[in-house]
């Protein structure tokens, strides 16, 4: 129990970061009370924004005598609640730190303090760096390098290199005791290049939504940008053809990124899943045989060559891409959420007939989502719930629809992904009980007095 009251611990705060940085004023906290997805809105005492891992160390202390929750928050993005205190506390936006403190050109790999934002990384990279490329989501451009990485983002680089987590070289955390702690090859050297060889502790903080420490730099790959791009579009009504034919595009090796549509939007795609595939190349020599060969397995494939108006393939092309957008107000009233999971290959065309029927169910367009990723080894699975924010029934029926989607994700033998509470319980449940022990005792070792985001990832 907190020994200080309101205002005294708010003067701490304040002293800490400044009277300009910390706040409980109503209005400072109304919006870090809600996010843009589904989720109720959820009160906060306090809100900080630290300039330095010292100074987060500090309120760390702080929070450990008084018993104060600390959520900490990158863009707010993920939309499923998870930077919203489920026990009140102090939300930590992490915003002002937001310096790259290095490009490592030659080695390819960028050192960013956790307040860095996908949009300012991909304007320096583009000023400074235009031949390297940063695994980027297609959420909007306010979202942290950090909150993507930490959560196992994906992006268009993914089918090639894997999930945004695996591309983590390194971090420097502000453990939940207050000491500030390097993880990878930065633990040994002055070079963050390399997550190994050393016991890897780093899994302990990704997809953990900030419940084992507060991430203060991180170490990312970076990646050659080639000159050419270019979008091969196909439709198909053999949704149970669709793992072989994942799994011979990505035997070529020649995709950058592959997704898979289902709409019902217009209604005349009902019966087709849209394949997007991405290439990439140096010359027009390489861009012309890879697009010949994807197309010769479309062909094989029966696929059909898809007519996309020049506006729309515009769109598509967009590096971020914002598809989401597409789908994100179909209900007026800007409420959107997505239902995102990780499935095997082998289970897309289940995931997609069974996340139509839920759709429906809730009565929506069903408009579903699948993204290779590591050259086929696993589906980012997605279903769109779009509500209306202003109508409490309609932002329930998404919640419905979403809890609805992730127990049938788990019963396919997937796993939901950046889920929210009642997934996350769901998830619980069916793991392995000693993997769900050993994950409580890790817990309680790190944060033996409960106060990083507690609520979240509950055993
Ligand atoms: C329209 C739209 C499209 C999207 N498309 C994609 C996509 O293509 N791919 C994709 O991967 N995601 C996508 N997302 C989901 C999400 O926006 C992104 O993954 C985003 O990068 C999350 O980053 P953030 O900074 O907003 O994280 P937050 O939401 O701020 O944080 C995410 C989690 O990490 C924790 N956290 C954040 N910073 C720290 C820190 N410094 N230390 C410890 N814990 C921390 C938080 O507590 C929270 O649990 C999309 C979202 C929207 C709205």
């Amino acid at each position: 129990m907190s020994k200080m009251n309101k205002e005294e611990i708010l003067k701490r705060l304040e002293g800490i970061v400044g009277k300009d940085f910390a706040s409980n004023k109503a209005e400072d906290l109304y919006i870090y009370s809600q996010d843009p997805g589904a989720s109720e809105p959820r009160p906060v005492d306090f809100v900080v924004m630290p300039r330095s891992a010292e100074e987060i160390q500090k309120i760390v202390k702080l929070a450990n005598t008084e018993s104060i929750p600390i959520i900490p928050m990158g863009g707010g993005l993920t939309l499923s609640g998870l930077i919203l205190p489920v026990h009140k506390g102090i939300v930590m936006d992490m915003k002002r730190m937001d310096k790259i403190l290095e490009i490592n050109s030659l080695g390819r790999y960028a050192v960013l303090e956790a307040g860095v934002t996908t949009g300012s990384l991909v304007s320096y990279l583009k000023e400074h760096h235009p031949d390297l490329q940063a695994p980027i989501p297609d959420a909007p451009t306010s979202a942290t390098v950090a909150g993507n990485v930490l959560i196992h983002g994906s992006g268009s680089l993914s089918q090639k290199f894997g999930h945004h987590a695996g591309m983590i070289n390194g971090l420097e955390v502000v453990l939940p005791t207050g000491q500030i702690a390097k993880f990878g090859s930065c633990a040994i050297s002055k070079y963050w290049f390399s997550k190994a060889p050393i016991p890897d502790l780093i899994g302990l903080f990704t997809s953990s939504f900030g419940t084992t420490g507060i991430i203060t730099k991180v170490s990312i790959k970076l990646f050659p940008k080639p000159n050419e791009r270019e979008l091969i579009i196909g439709l198909t009504q053999d949704f149970g053809g669709l793992p072989k034919l994942m799994s011979k595009i990505t035997f070529t090796e020649f995709a950058e990124d592959i997704m898979i549509g289902h709409s019902h939007t217009p209604i005349t795609m009902k019966n087709f899943c849209l394949v997007m595939v991405y290439i990439t190349g140096n010359s027009k020599e390489e861009i012309d045989l890879k697009k010949s060969t994807i197309q010769k397995i479309f062909k094989e494939n029966s696929i059909q060559a898809a007519p996309v108006p020049a506006q729309t393939r515009n769109y598509m092309m967009d590096h971020p891409q914002y598809t989401a957008s597409f789908a994100a107000d179909w209900r007026k009233g800007g409420g959107f959420e997505y239902v995102g999971s990780f499935i095997p290959l082998e289970k897309i065309p289940e995931a997609i007939e069974k996340g139509v029927i839920i759709s429906e169910k809730y009565g929506l367009v069903p408009s579903l989502l699948c993204r290779i990723i590591g050259s086929g080894h696993a589906v980012m699975f997605s279903v769109t719930f779009p509500f209306n924010r202003a109508d409490p029934d309609d932002r329930k029926n998404a919640r419905e629809g979403l809890e609805e989607t992730n127990k049938m994700v788990l019963e396919i033998g997937g796993v939901p992904w950046k889920t929210e509470l009642i997934g996350q319980k769901l998830t619980m449940e069916k793991a392995d009980p000693h993997y769900r022990d050993l994950f409580k005792r890790v817990r309680n070792l790190l944060d033996p007095n409960g106060i990083m985001n507690p609520g979240n990832w509950e055993v």
